[in-house]
């Protein structure tokens, strides 16, 4: 069997996502999902990014559409509401600020900037020419555990992210991978399966298989994500991702409500 929860989906009002929560929904019916969790990206705490994710003012809409859905479907799947907030040093008041102003049932802290540059974001891909690939990824991991660190969130999104468009590092990263999960460890974070890198240049899921090993060993927790920004996504690949957690040593992941952990649901 399929893992049944699927922690990680967006709605269009982050601006690069489509498909109404509605359509995420029967989608994840479809694929025999039993619960879901949506995360749409937070409202960036430095200057407004429509493209990138919801404004402020969307927050309440935001979390309207998927009470909705969460009602009406209610007899067929468990809804959850979370949310994707970016980790910004610096902004940690903002941030904390959106994260407490509603009851989310888990948030997932993304890395998705270094000194200013999405450098995930398609739009800007050509900068990692001017980059350091090494450079780039040992920052990344200092910032995912400073995100760690922050306490804001329960689940780490899609924890080797700089691979997406297929940059190597050209040097072992194992002792800062290791330093990472012992933070993750140490704070409490779970880390997710995120099948979306398959779909992506890299066409690998995040985390690879050598990453998981390490936060297995560690004693990081799991949960499952598709980050889907199409409903065709919500559960896809979760057949590979099981198979690959599997052989990483992982026997269990986990499932949030209020922020705290429901339930550890064994594979
Ligand atoms: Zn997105
Ligand atoms: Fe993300
Ligand atoms: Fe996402
Ligand atoms: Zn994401």
């Amino acid at each position: 069997m399929i893992p049944y929860a699927d922690y990680h989906m967006h709605t269009p009002l982050c601006g690069h996502a489509t498909g109404n929560p509605e359509e995420y929904v029967k989608q994840a019916l479809k694929m025999g999902l039993k619960e879901i969790g949506f995360s749409d990206h937070a409202p960036m705490v430095n200057k407004p990014m429509p493209k990138v994710t919801m404004s402020f003012e969307q927050l309440p809409e935001y979390h309207a559409m998927i009470e909705d859905v969460q009602k009406r479907y209610a007899s067929q799947i468990r809804i959850k509401i979370g949310i994707e907030a970016d980790f910004l040093p610096g902004y940690e008041d903002k941030t904390k600020s959106i994260i407490q102003s509603y009851p989310y049932d888990y948030v997932i802290g993304s890395v998705h900037f270094i000194d200013d540059w999405a450098f995930d974001d398609p739009a800007t891909r050509e900068y990692w020419k001017i980059h350091d690939v090494d450079v780039v990824y040992h920052k990344y991991y200092a910032l995912l555990r400073r995100s760690a660190n922050t306490g804001f969130y329960q689940i780490i999104a899609h924890c080797d992210l700089p691979k997406k468009f297929g940059s190597r590092p050209t040097v072992d990263l194992t002792d800062d991978i290791k330093a990472t999960a012992k933070v993750f460890k140490e704070t409490g974070v779970a880390i997710e399966i995120n099948t979306s890198g398959l779909l992506k240049p890299i066409g690998e899921m995040f985390p690879s298989l050598d990453c998981l090993k390490i936060y297995r060993e560690a004693g990081v927790p799991l949960v499952f994500g598709s980050d889907a920004h199409d409903p065709l996504n919500v559960g896809r690949n979760f057949d590979l991702a099981l198979d690959l957690v599997k052989l990483a040593g992982y026997s269990e992941y986990l499932l949030f409500n209020k922020c705290q952990i429901e339930k550890r649901i064994k594979i």
